[in-house]
Formats: structure tokens, C-alpha cells, sequence
């Protein structure tokens, strides 16, 4: 087995473990994830009052999710796990 093949295993065994809110690290650098909420209307007008997560390092994003949020964690996590 790959090295490779060994981190999406620890990926996937990661995913199992997660706790509520955790992120997962980026799936394209291993950077850190953080969730930004779009709070300055000026700044980012059409984002305005919405969230996404995105990495601090590549800045990869999930889309901006408005009202909803639940999903937004999961939504990443996901993301790392069918890279
Ligand atoms: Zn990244």
C-alpha cells in the first residue's frame, strides 16, 4: 500500500471520529480550515449574511450557504473525503 493510500485511510478514519463543528484539513494543501461568515455588506456585498469554510493556506471554499448552516461543516468534510 502507498503512502498515499495510507493518509486517505487516516482521512477516512478521521471522518468517523469528528467532532461536532471539527473541520477536516484542506484536501488539496493539508492546510487548516476555518469558517468565515460574510459580515461586512461592503466588503462582499453578494455574500453579505452568508458563511462558508475555506482554507487558510490555498483558500479552496466550500459555496457560501445562506440561512441553513447545518450543512456547512458537513459540506467540507465531505469534500475531503470524495476528493
Ligand atoms: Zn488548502
Amino acid at each position: 500500500m502507498s503512502e498515499a493510500d495510507d493518509k486517505m485511510l487516516a482521512r477516512l478514519d478521521a471522518l468517523d471520529t469528528l467532532e461536532p463543528g471539527e473541520l477536516l484539513p484542506c484536501p488539496f494543501c493539508g492546510g487548516t480550515a476555518e469558517r468565515i461568515d460574510f459580515q461586512d455588506e461592503e466588503v462582499e456585498p453578494d455574500n453579505f449574511g452568508g458563511s462558508c469554510i475555506s482554507c487558510t493556506q490555498c483558500h479552496v471554499s466550500t459555496a457560501v450557504v445562506f440561512g441553513f448552516k447545518e450543512t456547512l461543516h458537513s459540506s467540507w468534510n465531505e469534500r475531503v473525503r470524495t476528493k
